[in-house]
């Protein structure tokens, strides 16, 4: 009895390896196949806004733009495209760090007042040109945090221009912020598409890219990157990240950091 117990047993086990074996080389695939994709995507993403530029640069050097106001709205439509770019080898060159284990985060002592409140008003005229109404605290809590504020400003960066690709134009996104025994907590609320709830267990992973955003209907922007690099700022400082959302009412970003 106790041998066909024992052979049972090992039968048991190598089941369970095997289905663990499966399940790794599952997982593998699964990231091999989002590497590929990304980058393609990347060289479109990189590839479109440089082409468009050019056509532009080419347009303005044949004389083609007659007026001041033409010559306006080509500099404007090329410095979209610029941020864009900007935007997304910032991710990249973040992510890069990050797989080499060597995203720093350097804290020191700083005022959240004064930071956040110049931080945050950064970000007012992108807002504002995508035809939203910003709303910003009127006086931000003012408690001495350890933080690195070109991180922190990385992860606003990513929150709130992930708020702007997710919304219409008309839609609010509202930030708020709080202190809440002793954690600050910055609260990033838009009104705009929400997360669909099969989406929702996947944000933060590295690759994800949820639904489309209204803006770029066909092409996917961004790398699915920029929430895994904000998680993991944000935990670098002892804090935490998280969401909530409703589909086609809004999402909301929050998350926090030790006051010291
Ligand atoms: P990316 O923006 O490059 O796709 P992120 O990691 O920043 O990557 O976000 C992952 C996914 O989470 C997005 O593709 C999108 O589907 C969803 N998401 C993030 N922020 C919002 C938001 N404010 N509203 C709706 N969906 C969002």
């Amino acid at each position: 009895y106790k041998h066909t117990d024992e052979v049972g047993e090992l039968y048991a086990m190598f089941d369970l390896m095997r289905t663990e074996i499966k399940y790794l080389s599952e997982q593998r695939t699964k990231q091999e196949q989002a590497q590929k994709e990304l980058i393609t995507n990347i060289s479109h993403d990189i590839k479109t806004p440089i082409t468009t530029v050019k056509a532009y640069i080419e347009a303005i050097l044949e004389g083609m733009c007659a007026d001041k106001e033409t010559l306006m709205e080509y500099m404007r439509i090329m410095q979209t495209h610029t941020d864009k770019t900007a935007q997304l080898v910032e991710d990249l060159l973040l992510h890069a760090l990050q797989e080499l284990g060597q995203i720093s985060v350097e804290p020191r002592e700083v005022y959240s007042g004064p930071t956040f409140e110049a931080m945050l008003g950064s970000f007012g005229h992108a807002v504002r040109l995508k035809g939203l109404t910003y709303e910003t605290p009127e006086s931000v809590p003012n408690v001495l945090i350890r933080m690195d504020t070109t991180r922190l400003e990385q992860v606003l960066a990513n929150l709130i221009s992930n708020a702007l690709k997710h919304t219409h134009r008309g839609d609010t996104i509202r930030v708020h912020t709080e202190l809440r025994a002793d954690q600050f907590i910055v609260t990033i609320t838009d009104t705009g598409q929400g997360i669909r709830a099969q989406d929702m267990p996947f944000v933060f992973e590295r690759y994800f890219r949820g639904q489309s955003s209204p803006v770029s209907r066909h092409v996917q922007e961004g790398t699915g990157l920029g929430l895994s690099i904000c998680k993991n700022i944000v935990e670098a400082h002892g804090g935490r990240i998280s969401f909530s959302s409703k589909e086609g009412q809004g999402t909301s970003f929050q998350f926090s950091l030790p006051v010291c």
